[in-house]
């Protein structure tokens, strides 16, 4: 099997690189490190089996050798990041997505699109089954994510249904864990952060809103799974975990696993739209993939602060008793 993961310098990518590799595919990775860094591939820079080419998915594909599989999970992700960058986000989902489908056709790979519970934008229904269509904004703070993965999901299904690609779609919700860039403003991220340098850890409004957490091995396996399941009428499938908590209860949690003393604070999220409720349900993925998440969430944290410490520290070793860096900042808080 040869694999192309679109986006796999990024945090779910690079797993995915590596889990790809430990069943002994070749990979090509395809990035422009919008937001993705080459430090997640590095341990794989020499690995005979990768390749890493450094290309924005939106213009013409260079030539690449013939692929089994196209995972797409090229996209802007953090909400500071895709408002960010909102018009490539809205690009990349569209135009990357549709140069995706025809590399696939051409190869007669199988296509694996990433897509996100923010489908469902702030869910009226809940849990959420991969039958509810959502209650987005088409104008609002997150349209550009929203809808730029909504339209690649049409745009799956169309390309499959009129053209004969086997493809599949992973509804991917809240996932963790080591190598989520410290600065890219999600919560995750900028809790173990603020935790581990003591600073008030930022709970956006009154922290009741609720996220599930998915750590990144299951997420991860979950999209292997599905890429066996790609068919001319694509799966949709919902990967996430149904340990719902609030986003308080989330920073506590963080708090204890990195033996800090911050602060936790209230102040206004820099995103608007933030969906109060959001927790799969996960029986499709159960019953066609055999997938359930099996990583408990203190026990992912605990593996994630871990991974933080240890760069964090590193990089402070480097400098040689210069003052620490500043926390990484959710923008505009
Ligand atoms: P990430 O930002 O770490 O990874 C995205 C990668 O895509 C980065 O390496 C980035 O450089 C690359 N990329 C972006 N635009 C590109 C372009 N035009 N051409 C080539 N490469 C490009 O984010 P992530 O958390 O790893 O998310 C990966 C995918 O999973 C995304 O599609 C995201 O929408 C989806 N997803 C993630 C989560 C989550 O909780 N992490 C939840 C739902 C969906
Ligand atoms: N959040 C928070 N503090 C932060 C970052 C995020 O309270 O420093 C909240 C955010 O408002 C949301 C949840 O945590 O309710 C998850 O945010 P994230 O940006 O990770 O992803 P989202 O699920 O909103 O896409």
């Amino acid at each position: 099997m040869r694999s192309l993961v679109a986006g796999g310098a990024g945090f779910i990518g690079s797993h995915l690189c590596d889990a790809l590799l430990a069943r002994g595919d070749e990979v090509v990775c395809i990035d422009n490190l919008c937001t993705g860094r080459r430090d997640n591939v590095d341990h794989l820079a020499w690995h005979p089996r990768f390749a890493l080419v450094e290309r924005d998915v939106v213009e013409p594909l260079p030539p690449l050798p013939a692929v089994d599989a196209v995972f797409h999970l090229a996209s802007p992700a953090s909400p500071p990041r895709y408002r960010d960058r909102a018009v490539e986000t809205l690009r990349v989902n569209a135009e990357g997505t549709r140069r995706l489908l025809a590399l696939a056709e051409e190869h007669g790979a199988a296509f694996v699109l990433a897509s996100t519970s923010e489908v469902y934008g702030d869910p009226l229904v809940h849990p959420q089954p991969e039958t509810y269509r959502g209650n987005v904004s088409t104008t609002g703070p997150r349209s550009m994510y929203d809808e730029g993965k909504r339209y690649a999901e049409a745009l799956t299904v169309a390309w499959a249904r009129q053209r004969g690609v086997r493809a599949a779609i992973a509804r991917i919700f809240n996932t963790y864990g080591p190598r989520m860039d410290p600065d890219d403003g999600r919560v995750v991220p900028n809790f173990i952060a603020q935790a581990l340098h003591e600073e008030p850890m930022t709970v956006y409004g009154d922290g009741a809103q609720t996220r599930s957490l998915c750590h990144v091995s299951d997420t991860v396996a979950g999209l292997v799974a599905l890429a066996a399941h790609a068919t001319m009428d694509p799966p949709v499938v919902n990967l996430g975990t149904r340990d719902e908590r609030k986003v308080r209860e989330i920073a506590e949690i963080v708090r204890s696993c990195a033996e800090s003393r911050s602060r936790i604070v209230r102040v206004d999220a820099p995103v608007g739209d933030d969906p109060r409720r959001r927790r799969p349900d996960i029986t499709r993925a159960r019953s066609l993939l055999g997938w359930t998440p099996r990583v408990p969430l203190e026990a992912g944290l605990r593996d994630t602060v871990a991974w933080y410490r240890e760069r964090i520290h590193g990089r402070e070793g480097a400098r040689h008793g210069a003052r620490r860096h500043a926390p990484p900042r959710p923008a505009r808080a």
